[in-house]
């Protein structure tokens, strides 16, 4: 087997030393205990929230719990199942869920694994099942539709839009008649915001001084739902430009996530003179929506009226790069880890 094992705690900025690849001889497969599941990994999902599990433990500061220092990498991944030893679950079977950064997985429970429905036959690649058919994907649509309270002809903005989550909360957007603008920290995102998500309008916030002038230029009349990905001096300049009764949906805050100190918000207050309600949501929460969540995506997918984009990462070995570039954005689109097998 080969593995990416989580060294020790990280402070401030992961670097690709924090985890390394650790190979064992190619012994004959240890087969499952009774209840559980041999897994082959096929591909690995890099997320943003990964990060909070780098980081020593602190209670009731996250809703994940760390990773542990000298174990492998988890997090959600496509598997095929090799060997069974749960009666739900036979062998060749295709599923998603949380599995280890490694070649082979032994599971001693497929609590969290989910079957996969669509396959390859039905025009579905895998490794959506990383994105948008899987965890981001379902993040996405309830905290755009169950969070956002959204209204056809609203205004909309999303940060971080480029990415696996805010690519399809601007793509769900537009499908319900709002106006959407979404931020992203290159050229050629902002491109991609406009040209291939159809998004109304994009903006590069790195190339902005004043990022509440900048909303205030794309959203001349104010921001009716704020999708929030990022947080810090984003999050005050769009409390600014909110209109009255507005709603932030607060997904993630990844310029936070690498820093000891986090930036204060300041401008609070307009929660109160504007009514916003905002709203953190974990997307664990509103798992019982998956199934219709997919039938719904599946078929906005074959209709063409959603597009979605990757960046794959070739081989186990660059894990460790691809989870890195998430706080760089070097991604552009969904991070995902192809594994091959040969
Ligand atoms: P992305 O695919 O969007 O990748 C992360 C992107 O964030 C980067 O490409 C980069 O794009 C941007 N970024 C990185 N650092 C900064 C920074 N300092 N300031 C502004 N932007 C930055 O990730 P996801 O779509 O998977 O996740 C988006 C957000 O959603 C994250 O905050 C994540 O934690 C959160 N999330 C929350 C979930 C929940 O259940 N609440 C579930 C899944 C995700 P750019 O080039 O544009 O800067």
């Amino acid at each position: 087997n080969k593995q990416i094992v989580f060294k020790d705690y990280v402070v401030g900025y992961p670097k690709e030393t924090d985890m390394e690849l650790r190979s064992s001889e190619p012994s004959i497969m240890v087969p499952p205990e009774e209840g559980g599941l041999l897994l082959k990994n096929l591909y690995l999902s890099c997320d943003p929230y990964m990060r909070g599990r780098m980081s020593k433990p602190i209670p009731n500061a996250s809703y994940v719990n760390s990773f542990v220092p000298g174990s492998v990498i988890t997090g959600y991944g496509v598997s095929q199942v090799i060997d069974s030893r749960h009666p739900d679950f036979q062998v060749g079977d295709l599923v998603w869920g949380f599995t280890g950064w490694e070649l082979f997985t032994l599971l001693p429970t497929p609590l969290g694994l989910t079957k996969i429905k669509y396959t390859n036959d039905h025009n579905i690649p895998l490794s959506y099942y990383t994105g948008i058919l899987g965890m981001p994907g379902l993040t996405a649509y309830v905290g755009f539709h169950e969070i956002c309270s959204p209204k056809k002809g609203e205004t909309v903005y999303v940060s971080a839009a480029s990415g696996a989550v805010g690519q399809l909360v601007g793509q769900f957007a537009k499908l319900m008649g709002c106006y959407v603008v979404g931020s992203a920290g290159t050229k050629e995102k902002v491109e991609l915001l406009k040209n291939k998500f159809g998004f109304d309008d994009a903006f590069n916030y790195k190339e902005e001084q004043d990022l509440t002038a900048a909303l205030k230029r794309f959203f001349p009349q104010g921001i009716d739902i704020y999708f929030e990905n990022v947080g810090g001096r984003m999050l005050d300049a769009v409390l600014l430009n909110m209109n009255v009764h507005g709603r932030i949906a607060v997904c993630g805050l990844i310029s936070q996530y690498n820093l000891t100190e986090h930036d204060g918000v300041h401008n609070l207050f307009c929660m109160i003179t504007k009514r916003i309600r905002m709203q953190g949501f974990v997307e664990p929460d509103h798992k019982h929506m998956y199934p219709q969540f997919l039938e719904l995506v599946v078929q906005y997918i074959r209709e063409g009226k959603i597009v979605y984009m990757e960046d794959t990462a070739e081989g186990l070995e660059e894990a460790p790069s691809a989870l890195i570039g998430l706080f760089s954005g070097r991604n552009v689109g969904k991070q995902v880890v192809c594994i091959r097998h040969d």
